[in-house]
């Protein structure tokens, strides 16, 4: 069975009274495609929420996906993005080439948006990251090629929003009020939307159905893993049903996945936090146990990125602290 997280673009499904799921194209081999929902209004307007990437068929299969709705690109009003990645707002400048609409996002999202306007900068930081974490020289290179990075997919700037969303907003969306989420951690900018009458949640990236969203660590946040177990507690607290994540299917019970995903963080932070106990050791070394599969470099990079959100969520709880040495290492505190 090809996991839902692998869904091929291209099919576009009716998912509630005026809502439909639009699967648009991303170049990443792991997550072939992003789910786009587009809301019909009552006046005859669409409202998206995410747009998808600026790859080669993305606007094509856009196009396709609203044609099922008896719609077309024209038709869009309104882009609401739920977080500052480039597959949900990539597509942004190219829409504006066909069509006005209002744009929406997180006060926040420039916080991710830097990472593709000055794109040299970024790598220059995640580099010395990576380094000082204890990164084999001969690797580091590497970590650095992959679909996702190619600059060829990056705009030259993020339009700027017409709408600012704030925590607890309430935005309506098709014949809904919605109240916008801040749930930060997979990114600083991170909304989700929440319909309480029906309990429906449209996730974004916050909670997916079958992978866990990657928390990674470039040092401008300081704890983005204990921001993003945070983000979880709210999802749960909010008693969320049926939710639309933005990759792969719909969620039946949006609380249980949070709570298990929430189960899967501090697992491993038990784990990481074990392997700390008898002598210290570098994010890579605790990276090379926690991640026992064949990875690629780019792999190796998301994961040892991850390790020092675990590591570094450890040293805020006070478990583990860091030894300051030319490779920082990590050592679990006394009790
Ligand atoms: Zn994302």
């Amino acid at each position: 069975m090809i996991k839902e997280s692998l869904a091929q673009p291209g099919t576009t499904i009716q998912v509630g009274a005026d809502m439909w799921r639009i699967r648009v194209p991303t170049p990443f081999p792991g997550l072939p495609s992003l789910n786009v929902y587009a809301v019909c209004e009552t006046d005859g307007s669409v409202t998206l929420v995410d747009c998808g990437i600026d790859c080669p068929e993305g606007l094509e299969t856009l196009a396709e996906g609203l044609a099922v709705l008896g719609k077309t690109v024209s038709h869009i009003d309104r882009i609401i993005i739920t977080h500052g990645h480039i597959d949900h707002w990539g597509m942004l400048p190219r829409l504006l080439q066909h069509t006005d609409f209002t744009l929406c996002m997180s006060e926040h999202y420039t916080t991710e948006a830097w990472s593709y306007t000055a794109p040299e900068e970024h790598s220059a930081l995640i580099r010395s990251i990576l380094c000082e974490h204890g990164t084999p020289p001969s690797i580091l290179e590497q970590m650095f090629v992959a679909p996702s990075l190619m600059p060829s997919y990056f705009p030259d700037g993020v339009p700027a929003p017409d709408v600012i969303i704030q925590d607890g907003d309430k935005v309506p969306i098709g014949s809904r009020v919605y109240e916008a989420v801040w749930t930060p951690g997979h990114a600083h900018s991170h909304l989700v939307f929440f319909h309480e009458a029906s309990a429906e949640l449209i996730s974004g990236d916050n909670i997916l159905p079958t992978i866990t969203p990657h928390i990674g660590y470039d040092g401008r946040i300081g704890n983005p893993l204990g921001d993003y177990l945070l983000s979880l507690e709210r999802i749960k607290k909010l008693t969320a049903g049926v939710t639309f994540p933005a990759h792969g299917g719909t969620i039946s019970d949006g609380t249980q996945r949070s709570v298990d995903i929430r189960t899967h963080h501090e697992d491993r932070l038990t784990k990481m936090q074990s392997q700390l106990q008898n002598a210290p050791k570098s994010a890579w070394e605790v990276m090379k146990v926690s991640f026992q599969r064949e990875l690629m470099p780019f792999q190796q990079r998301l994961a040892l990125s991850e390790t020092v959100a675990h590591l570094e969520a450890l040293c805020k709880n006070g478990n583990v602290h860091r030894v300051e040495n030319d490779t920082i290492l990590y050592m679990a505190s006394l009790p």
